[in-house]
This record gives C-alpha cells, structure tokens and sequence, in this order.
C-alpha cells in the first residue's frame, strides 16, 4: 500500500525550472505554501547545474541591444514557428531574472567597468549571454537552493523516482513515486502539480545530458492523457567533444573559437558568409554534417568523425578566465590542452524544443496542471532554439508558473482526492509486473540499441525512408522489452527497476519523435529533410500536438501565433 502525503503544490524537478517556481511560491507566500519538491536525484544533481555558456537577456539598451531585436533573433532562429506572444513575453521578463539572481547573491562574470559581462552567441545579433565564467547553471542552482533554504515550507522528496501521474475528471489527483533508499511507493498529493522534469537528451547514445535525462516528465504525461508539442524538433549542438559527447559550450565561438575541416579551413565561410560560427547552431550542425559527409572531417573513433574547435587564438588568459571549465575537461577527457591544441568536435544531441503543450502562463490544459522548463513546450523555441534562451526560459517561466500557481491556490481550499484503485494499479504494475519480470532480454542492451537507432535514423538530416526505417526497429524493441529480466528484485535503491522504467518512457517517446518527424513533409530549423528540403510556410507552419488514446498515438495540429512578424527566409 503507497504512503499517502498531501501538499499544496507538487513540483516533479528540481532543475531550474522547479527551484526557481518553488522560489516563487515561497516568496509570494511568505513561506506559507506548502510544496513537495520530487527529485530522481539529490536535489541538486539535476542538469541545470551543467549548463555552461550563458542565460540570454537584454541589459544593455543604451549600448545597441533591445527587447525587440533580442525577440526578432528568437523568432528567426526559431525559424518562424515559435509563438510571438510568448517571445515577447519571455524577452520582457528575462532581465528581471538576471536581476532578481544577482540580488541574491550570483557572481556574474564582470566587466573592466565593474559591470555585468555578457558575451555573443550563436544567433544573437548583441552579446547577451549573461555568464559565470562557464559554469552558469551551477551558480544559478546554487543561488536559487541557497534562497530557498531560507523557508521550511517545502519537502524534498530527492532520490525519489516519479513513476505516474494520476489525473482524473480532468483534474490531477496525485503522484507516485518509488522512494529509492526504501522502495517504498509513496502517492504525493496536492491541489496543483508542476511539472519540471527536464529534457530528452538520453533518446541519443551521443548526447551532452546526464544519464537521467530520459523525458520522463514527457512520457508521464502523454501516459496520463497530456498533449505533447513539437516533439520533432530536437537541436543538435555543433560541439559535441569526441567521443564522449561532453558540451564545449558555445561560449568558446563566443569568444572568438573558430572551426575548421581537416582541410584547415574555416568552412563556415560556406554557409554562413555574414555570422560564420556564431550562426545559430542548426546551420552549423548541418555545415558539420556536410562536410563530414563529403570527406572533409578527420576520422574518428566508432564512426565518430569530426572538424576541429580552434581555441589557440584566444590565448591562455581568456580560455583560462571565460573558459576554465572547457580547458579541465578537454585536459582530463582527453589529455589536450585548447591553448595548444584544437578540440575534435561533432554535432551531438542537445536539447528538446518540444515537449508538453503548455499556454504563454505555463499552464496545461488541465485546470491544476503547470509544465515549465525544458519539459515544457510553450512554444518560445520553435523548430530551433537559440543558445542562452533555455536557462534564461526556465528562470521566467518557472517563475511564472510560481506565481500562476500561487494565484490559483486563493481560489482553491481543498485538494481533489485520488481514487486508491488507481494507485493500486500502478502498484502491481512496477512490483507485481516490472520487477518479476524474468525474460532473456537485458533491458540495457534495448536502451542502448534504442540509442543507436536515434543517433542513426533521427539524425541532423532525415528522410523518410531512415525514418520509416527507424520507426520499424523501435516497434522490434517494444516487442523485446516485454521480455525483460529485471535481475535486482530488491527494494531498496533499485537502479535495474528505474532503469528499467525509464526505458520505457524512452521508447514511447522515441516514438512519437520519429512519427512526428515523418509526418512532418518539409525542412524548418533543427528539423532537416532530404527529400524534403525546403521550409513550406503554407502546408507547415503549425504545432504538431500528440496525444496518447487507447495505446494510440494521435496527431493535430495547431497554427502558430504571428504578432509582428512574418516568415521570411532566414539568412545569416
Ligand atoms: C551540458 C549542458 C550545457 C548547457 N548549457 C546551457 C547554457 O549555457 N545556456 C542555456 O540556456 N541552456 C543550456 N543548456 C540547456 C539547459 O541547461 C537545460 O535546458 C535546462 O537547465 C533544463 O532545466 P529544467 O529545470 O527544465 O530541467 P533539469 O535541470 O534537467 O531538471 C530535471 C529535474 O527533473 C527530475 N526528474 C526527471 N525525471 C524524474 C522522475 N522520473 N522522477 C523524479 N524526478 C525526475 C530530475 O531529477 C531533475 O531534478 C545546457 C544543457 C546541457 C546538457
């Protein structure tokens, strides 16, 4: 029997995204609201923490920048597709953010000047990324938790894995989670639930996320009768360092790195005469591709091929200053110093632009349901999102999911109950079927294959045939994975068993990203089609939405908010 717990609001992350909404909720009640904070990990070993180059916003409108330029680049990266009323809103509202940081004690990087440092990025036409050397989302993490610690109106349920969300006459009921170090199921209640569970990023084998980003958030949700957003649209990220995959953040072009074929040259030249290396990074990962595809990379380990990232220029005291980080990893990863040598880089899977369908206040369509974050699809991003927009989407719409949240409790005195057959049915799923299950499959070598499969048939460039190709190897490995053998049929902190459901999620999701993918019959930002290459405005220029009924997954579409501006081609 789960262990029953209520709160006022459930938050499933502990990212920035969930600290920076749980911040909210306890400033805007003075400590009074009551939150339960879900995380599979301890609480601040969420990704967010590793996010290097920088949070974008607007700081300095009597040098040049503006709200409307920082909204115009966003859209054009978004290759036209992200919705303008949210852009707006999220440019207006980001350098509150940066602000509202700094008070509470964030070390920004800084200028001669004593001011806030903000360096260039990929797409954007004025440095704005707003930086602590290259180690932003640890600070950002660091002064959220650090704010938070001074309420006690909130729970940590870290180390907990969130198996289901239980919604019911179209109101959430409650949450279930395994407690790891008890293998307890504990159901969490409340009278509204965020969720902030992160991205996709483990759907790749060559990835920069940790290996607990596995869209659970997402898959939960699509499980529990959610609707998804623009799945297809993930980013690869130009400098992916081989072969592990770890980011060397886009920080490094901007300040100055360079990226070269095997040929020496600075091929960017090809592809993007005006931006060069700072174009946004869908351009670049295709320029990568092409010239890997055409013989001009270096061969690299396990089909690895790759360009080089050219640091040598910037000298020892900028990479050691902006760039420290960058330098200790190629250094231990590799044994390569950048100040002498040039990093070996690919495209890598980065992040995902779609996710959970969500309003321009963060809201679901579900009266007590809130999604923010990389979980979360509002849609600020579009077909391609530029660097610095996500830390800086998660601080503004964690904060106004908080603040949403907060209003909506006023209104609402009682928490809606859950009925207990629901839980027990979870219940015997994870104990009775999952972890008796003693199949010839090992569940761990289907992740990996599923890994394969993404990096191969849902690549930088796509066509339908790889894609149908893809999609038919995905639907083998459900078959297999009902044949797996969970070989640890313990309680207590069961990593086979969240393993195991985490692959699941996985493979529904996987899914969906490749059914969407087909479906959609053009090219637009990080979603490139061979025998479709062209951006089709009047066919496309909508939302794919997702719905899981009867084990069925069932598309719509839905158009995008223009404001002020129209598509037009997009050059750099
Ligand atoms: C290496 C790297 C560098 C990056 N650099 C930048 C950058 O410089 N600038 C920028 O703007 N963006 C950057 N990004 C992207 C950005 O960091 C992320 O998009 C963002 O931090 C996501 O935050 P989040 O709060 O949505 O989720 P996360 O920080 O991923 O947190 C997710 C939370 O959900 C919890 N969770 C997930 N599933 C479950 C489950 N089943 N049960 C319980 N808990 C669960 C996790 O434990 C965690 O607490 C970078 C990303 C990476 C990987």
């Amino acid at each position: 029997m789960a262990i029953e717990r209520i709160h006022d609001v459930v938050i499933l992350g502990t990212g920035l995204a969930g600290l920076r909404a749980a911040m909210e909720l306890s400033l805007k009640s003075n400590g009074e609201i009551d939150i339960a904070m879900i995380s599979k990990v301890q609480i601040m070993r969420a990704h967010s923490g590793c996010a290097e180059g920088g949070t974008g916003a607007v700081l300095r409108e009597s040098e040049g920048d503006s709200l409307e330029l920082h909204a115009w680049d966003t859209v054009k990266g978004s290759d036209f597709l992200a919705d303008q009323d949210v852009v707006e809103r999220f440019v207006e509202l980001s350098p509150k953010e940066i602000l509202l940081l700094e008070h509470y004690g964030l070390p920004w990087s800084r200028r001669e000047d004593g001011r806030i440092y903000q360096r260039p990025f990929g797409g954007h036409s004025f440095p704005r990324a707003t930086m602590a050397a290259d180690k932003t989302g640890f600070m950002e993490m660091q002064t959220l938790y650090d704010t938070l610690t001074q309420f006690s109106n909130w729970t940590n349920y870290h180390e907990c894995f969130a198996t289901d969300i239980i919604i019911e006459d179209g109101l959430f009921r409650g949450i279930t989670v395994i407690e790891a170090k008890t293998g307890q199921c504990l159901l969490i209640r409340g009278k509204a639930l965020l969720i902030a569970s992160g991205g996709t990023g483990c759907l790749y084998g060559f990835t920069t996320y940790s290996q607990t980003v596995t869209g659970d958030g997402q898959a939960l949700a699509l499980r529990a009768g959610m609707t998804l957003e623009d799945v297809e649209f993930l980013q690869f990220h130009p400098t992916g360092l081989v072969p592990s995959g770890i980011l060397m953040t886009e920080g490094c072009r901007g300040e100055g790195g360079t990226l070269a074929n095997k040929d020496g040259e600075r091929f960017m030249a090809n592809y993007a005469k005006e931006k060069m290396e700072l174009a946004p990074r869908d351009i670049i990962s295709r320029a990568e591709t092409t010239e890997i595809l055409e013989g001009r990379g270096f061969e690299g380990p396990d089909g690895l091929d790759y360009v080089h990232l050219d640091l040598r220029h910037l000298g020892a005291e900028t990479i050691n200053k902006r760039l420290p980080l960058i330098r200790e990893v190629t250094m231990k990863f590799l044994g390569l110093d950048p100040i002498l040598e040039p990093i070996p880089v690919r495209p890598v899977s980065h992040y995902a632009m779609g996710g959970i369908e969500t309003d321009i206040n963060a809201h679901t369509r579900f009266e007590n349901i809130w999604a923010a974050g990389e979980v979360a699809c509002g849609s600020l991003h579009g077909a391609n999102r530029l660097g610095t927009n996500s830390t800086a989407e998660c601080l503004v719409f964690g904060a106004v999911a908080g603040h949403e949240i907060a209003q909506y409790l006023k209104k609402k005195k009682t928490c809606p109950d859950c009925p207990a057959q629901r839980v027990d049915t979870i219940e015997k799923e994870i104990f009775d079927d999952f972890l008796k299950r003693n199949g010839k499959e090992n569940p761990y070598e289907i992740r990996r294959q599923l890994q394969v499969i993404m990096d191969r048939h849902a690549g930088v460039y796509r066509d339908a045939a790889e894609m149908q190709a893809g999609l038919n190897k995905i639907a083998q490995l459900r078959e297999r994975f009902k044949q797996i053998a969970v070989k640890d049929k313990g309680r207590v902190y069961n990593s086979n068993l969240f393993n195991v459901l985490e692959t699941r999620n996985m493979l529904i999701l996987a899914q969906v990203l490749l059914m969407s993918a087909l479906k959609r019959e053009e090219s637009r930002g990080a979603h490139s089609r061979r025998d479709f290459p062209k951006r089709d405005d009047e066919q496309w220029l909508k939302h794919t939405l997702v719905t899981l009924q009867d084990g069925e997954i069932k598309f719509d579409y839905k158009p995008v908010t223009i404001t002020k501006w129209q598509p037009v081609e997009r050059k750099y």
